[in-house]
């Protein structure tokens, strides 16, 4: 008998709060909330779980980022609340930060920021992006590549076997045995389809969405290899699946692009 049994994902809204969003790049309202990890068998809960976590979803983005309760001074539970209202209540040392943040683009615009300023904040942004691509790799996508390759496991064999006896003699076991190898072929590569699309992912839509906030911090190569390869040894998604010279490249060509 096959028994279902695992752990699933469990999400408890907590409510509001203001913070900033490093990919909006501004202070915007977040939803916060508690995740557990619920043991479960055939999908029915298993009491309340372990706690997993805590993150916040930026109500403007959706961009999902590591949290800490401590971070925060109390819930908000209307997201319609004046922002500056919200900040007060949910996270008075907001405007402290942020002006230490801007205090830090300033330094690292006029050139006078340290190499540890500028390491810091290249840390603080690509992280921002890390959360996504963490919960991404708790589940199997399948994007074109993969999908193409799936569907050759059922079509190849026909395709393959319907060509191979045109060159055959009746009765040769050479097109069975090239429509099993075609099967062969297409499930080997779907599974190396399945095992790259973080990376691919992490290539066509994260490095779009960081250069914005990258372009400001123009990191070098070798900051860029520091941080992720920091990111790689920490067990984050992102450091193994993002290449330091991908957002290299993305970003020299992007200012190439915007260059008058
Ligand atoms: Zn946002």
């Amino acid at each position: 008998m096959l028994i279902i049994w695992g752990s699933k994902r469990k999400e408890l809204e907590l409510g509001w709060v203001a913070d900033l969003c490093l990919a909006c790049g501004r202070p915007t309202a977040h939803r916060l909330r508690e995740v557990r990890s619920v043991s479960h068998l055939y999908y029915i809960s298993l009491g309340n779980g372990s706690l997993a976590g805590y993150e916040i979803v930026c109500r403007e983005c959706g961009r999902v980022g590591a949290a800490e309760t401590d971070d925060y001074a109390d819930f908000g539970d209307e997201p319609d609340e004046d922002l500056g209202a919200l900040v007060e209540r949910t996270n008075p040392e907001l405007p402290r930060r942020i002006v230490a943040r801007e205090d830090l683009a300033r330094r690292i615009a006029d050139g006078s920021a340290s190499p540890e300023d500028r390491l810091h904040a290249l840390t603080e942004t690509l992280f921002a992006f890390a959360a996504e691509l963490e919960e991404r790799g708790k589940e199997t996508h399948f994007d074109l590549r993969a999908g193409l390759w799936l569907l050759g496991v059922f079509v190849a064999p026909f395709a393959v076997g319907v060509a191979a006896q045109a060159l055959f003699a009746g009765g040769s076991p050479v097109p069975s045995y090239l429509a099993l190898g075609s099967i062969g072929v297409c499930v080997v590569m779907l599974v190396v389809a399945l095992a790259t699309e973080g990376s691919r992912y992490a290539r066509k839509k994260l490095i779009p969405q960081m250069l914005p906030r990258l372009r400001e911090l123009k990191p070098t190569l070798e900051e860029l290899e520091e941080v992720l390869g920091r990111f790689k040894k920490g067990g984050l998604a992102l450091g193994k699946k993002l290449k330091p010279l991908d957002v290299f490249e993305a970003l020299a060509g992007s200012s190439c692009q915007n260059a008058p």
